[in-house]
């Protein structure tokens, strides 16, 4: 594999861009090796500047949901831009995705757009604590929620694959507000809330992490929470950014049937445009500026080409729930096909696999939480990235993130995987 090209740029990007790079993970820090500058996408493919060909796992973090430029979302975007790229006005198409945001997601009767998923998550904390006169809220170990202060405490993703969950410049002060405890510990939360009586505005969680790999509730870790969030008026927020409209129409509490009161998104709602969303109850979200007094706004919200994307994306997938059912068949195909390659390679990893999200981590322990996901042989994880990379298999560059998978994988795409994954697996433990 030729990769001149990437190398020149990566080398020339780092004496204007920190580390050369706009969002850290993409610096292949953790796997080896150097970034491969990425020309184009289509389908299932991404190609780099040298011209080479990756069948590709993570679908720009999740969003590319029927695969990479898509016919129908690139005329909806080339439609939107003749009537030009930015208003700062109010326009007829963000209300037509406000009603079928609110329709699809079980806990969403109002919702705010906003330009990612950090400014979602920063936002509803902050209504969450401006609804309940409350300062502190609990988050989960290996959790990420964005780059927001408050967050980057434990954090997963990126933060804990540059090895600091706990950045600089983040203050004593704000970090005291941040009350962590492990995914899937109803105990632990009951602990945190009795130490913390009346004091929690609320709890955020990814309710499918994926962030620290993709780990599954416990039977009945959410629906728990729900309790004890009801019981000490703490307003629950699922963090669904990756997982809604993915998992299902209405995300992960649509598939465990719990409804919180506040829910973050994006990414599948930008149809790959810069695009985040908050929304909850009526007398939350009734809370946010002008309605309310929780200040909260921005230049770009909103903006009609990320809103044509999303709207086109979202219309399609209510129209189209099976969809889900042949996300669901593929996501089973390659992450059933990889435990049996392991099986019969001896080979005992752990693979986490929920509908078109899947992870295998190197280690044999089950991973339900960020400790056990920390047991993971990250040095391993890197031959492998790199085997599977050689192969034309692009997959996300560390141990602790989930793979995204598209309608564009076909069968003999899928078949190409897992070849590929045999012959890496192999290479990297003879
Ligand atoms: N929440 C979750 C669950 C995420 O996975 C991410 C990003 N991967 C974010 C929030 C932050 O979104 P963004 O990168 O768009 O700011």
């Amino acid at each position: 594999m030729q990769i001149s090209e990437s190398k020149r740029l990566f080398a020339h990007a780092k004496n204007f861009i920190p580390g050369g790079v706009n969002s850290p993970v993409r610096a292949f820090r953790a796997v080896g090796g150097e970034p491969l500058f990425i020309k184009k996408a289509d389908g299932a493919f991404l190609y780099d500047e040298d011209g080479n060909a990756f069948i590709e796992l993570i679908n720009s973090w999740g969003p590319m949901i029927l695969g990479h430029n898509h016919p129908m979302i690139r005329e909806a975007v080339i439609k939107a831009m003749e009537n030009g790229t930015s208003f700062g006005a109010p326009t007829a198409k963000e209300v037509e995705i406000a009603e079928l945001i609110t329709k699809m997601v079980p806990s969403v009767e109002k919702v705010r757009m906003v330009n990612s998923g950090t400014e979602a998550t920063m936002s509803a904390i902050r209504v969450a604590r401006g609804f309940t006169g409350r300062d502190k809220f609990i988050k989960m170990e290996g959790h990420y929620h964005g780059h927001g202060d408050s967050f980057l405490i434990s954090a997963g993703s990126g933060a804990i694959t540059m090895g600091n969950p706990d950045s600089p410049g983040v203050t004593v002060g704000t970090a005291k507000d941040t009350l962590l405890a492990p995914y899937n510990s109803l105990e632990a939360i009951e602990k945190l809330v009795e130490a913390n009586k009346g004091e929690i505005a609320a709890l955020i969680l990814e309710p499918v992490p994926g962030n620290m790999g993709l780990a599954l509730p416990n039977p009945g870790y959410l629906e728990g929470l729900r309790e004890i969030c009801t019981r000490e008026g703490i307003v629950l927020i699922f963090d669904e950014v990756m997982t809604g409209f993915r998992l299902a129409p209405g995300g992960a509490q649509e598939l465990f049937g719990v409804t919180p009161d506040m829910t973050t998104l994006g990414k599948i709602i930008g149809g790959g445009m810069p695009v985040g969303a908050y929304g909850g109850k009526k007398e939350i979200m009734e809370f946010v500026s002008p309605a309310g007094p929780v200040y909260q706004a921005g230049t770009l919200s909103g903006n009609p080409i990320a809103m044509a994307a999303g709207l086109t994306m979202l219309r399609f997938l209510n129209e189209n729930p099976q969809t889900y059912a042949e996300l669901n068949l593929i996501g089973r195909k390659i992450s059933e096909g990889i435990a049996k390659i392991n099986h019969d390679l001896n080979l005992n990893y752990t693979v986490n696999h929920l509908g078109s999200m899947y992870s295998l981590f190197f280690t044999s322990n089950p991973v339900i939480d960020f400790e056990s996901a920390k047991t993971s042989n990250t040095v391993l994880f890197g031959k492998y990235f790199q085997a599977m990379l050689k192969r034309g298999i692009y997959l996300a560059p560390s141990q602790f993130e989930s793979l995204f998978l598209s309608t564009a994988l076909t069968e003999d795409l899928i078949q190409k995987i897992l070849g590929a994954h045999k012959e890496s697996m192999v290479e990297i433990h003879s």
